[in-house]
């Protein structure tokens, strides 16, 4: 048993319930009370093979008895080894690891601008996205159009021109000659699965192109699988000068990537860094997951799911007079018809269901890339259930 107080030692940053996770197999969680809850958030988009998966405990579990941080200062067989499986399954020809999605992201941000002060005359200016996330650095904070961040922490980093997602228009307006780089998510996540359209990515890069500044497109929740493409741009077919790559590509552990074109990595000795990054411990469950990912058939079966979820919250949408469902593979989202995201949330919790409310109006799902058939129709009949209690039909 834990005592209630025990959580005071802990700053509070979120609100959280009061239940304490001590177990995870596949798409299942276990609390300190023994009660089992279906998990489609998986650590919010992180658990791409589910809780635990085998192949990464024991990666982890082998590489740890082996080496577990030689420095930086030197290569390791690990880092080698998933760089290579990245660059040959993308458009890339580097890669730099580093050990959250937002430290990716700062790395971009400085790829962008070292790129800008060497190729282009110190331009530095990045356009990013209203309502776009790239995560809780300063700097990542002040690339992210979070209308709620506006205020926080000031003063931000300056060099950020936000523009609205979808508006080729105004991405152009923005442009300068100080511009180095557009930056955005190939699907907004935390602003409630809005996906940029393939139209506005291809007329991105065609503009960038026509510009001479760099694309970056920040896959750290739209990567390794999670749209059914190892890759989201791969669905778009653009290729990005610059990608980042976080929680999917870790499986659980603290591992993120930055991805670059050869003629983009302009990074000299000592302008990019970190005691963690790319240390073969980390490494080794990034290599487990994408050989896992590229195994034949797992992809189909992502793709499959995503299918199968969206048509239950389609449905479900019908016979609750609801509004849309976004996204792509195993991102979704449904529209509510109120704001009233955090009851369901709750109810669904009590009822052993882990979903997220990405805004008071829209639920967002993202359960592990191999969840089943199963747990989907397990997941959708006790939505069933909460939208009843809800919406009272
Ligand atoms: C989660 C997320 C981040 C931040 O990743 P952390 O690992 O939490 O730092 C950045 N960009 C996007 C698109 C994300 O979804």
């Amino acid at each position: 048993m834990i005592e209630e107080s025990a959580y005071e030692a802990l700053m509070t940053i979120t609100q959280r319930p009061p239940v304490v996770m001590v177990y995870g197999s596949g798409s299942w969680l276990t609390d300190h009370a023994g009660k089992r809850y279906l998990d489609f958030i998986q650590g919010w988009a992180v658990n791409c093979l589910g809780h635990s998966p085998r192949v990464v405990a024991e990666a982890l579990s082998n590489q740890a008895g082996r080496l577990i941080s030689p420095s930086p200062a030197f290569y390791n067989d690990q880092a080698l080894r998933l760089a290579n499986q990245l660059v040959a399954h993308s458009c890339f020809n580097r890669v730099f690891f580093a050990n959250s999605g937002a430290e990716a992201n700062e790395g971009a941000i400085k790829l962008a601008r070292k790129w800008g002060s060497v190729h282009r005359g110190g331009a530095y200016q990045i356009v990013t996205m209203v309502n776009g996330f790239h995560g809780r650095t300063l700097a990542t904070m002040s690339a992210s159009g979070k209308p709620q961040w506006q205020e926080l922490f000031e003063p931000k980093v300056p060099g950020f021109v936000k523009v609205p997602l979808n508006d080729l228009d105004a991405v152009a307006a923005a442009m300068g000659p100080e511009t180095a780089a557009v930056m955005l998510e190939p699907i907004q996540g935390e602003a409630g699965v809005v996906p940029a359209t393939a139209e506005f990515l291809q007329g991105l890069r065609a503009l960038t192109r026509e510009k001479g500044v760099l694309l970056i497109l920040d896959e750290v929740q739209t990567g390794m699988g999670r749209t059914g493409s190892l890759f989201a741009y791969q669905q778009a077919r653009v290729e990005p000068d610059i990608m980042t790559l976080g929680k999917g590509i870790g499986a659980g552990v603290p591992l993120a990537a930055l991805l670059a074109k050869e003629e983009v990595c302009c990074f000299e000795p000592g302008d990019q860094g970190g005691t963690y990054n790319g240390n073969p411990l980390m490494a080794a469950a990034g290599c487990a997951v994408i050989e896992e990912i590229l195994r034949p058939g797992f992809l189909e079966h992502t793709r499959e799911m995503g299918e199968s979820l969206r048509y239950g919250l389609e449905q479900l949408s019908l016979k609750y007079g609801l509004g849309e469902v976004r996204g792509a593979g195993l991102l979704l989202a449904l529209v509510l018809s109120d704001a009233k995201g955090d009851a369901i949330v709750e109810k669904a919790r009590e009822q052993g269901l882990i979903i997220n409310a990405a805004r008071p109006d829209t639920l967002r799902f993202m359960p592990a890339l191999n969840v089943t058939l199963d747990e989907i129709a397990i997941c959708l009949g006790i939505l069933d259930q909460v939208l009843g209690e809800v919406f009272g039909r």
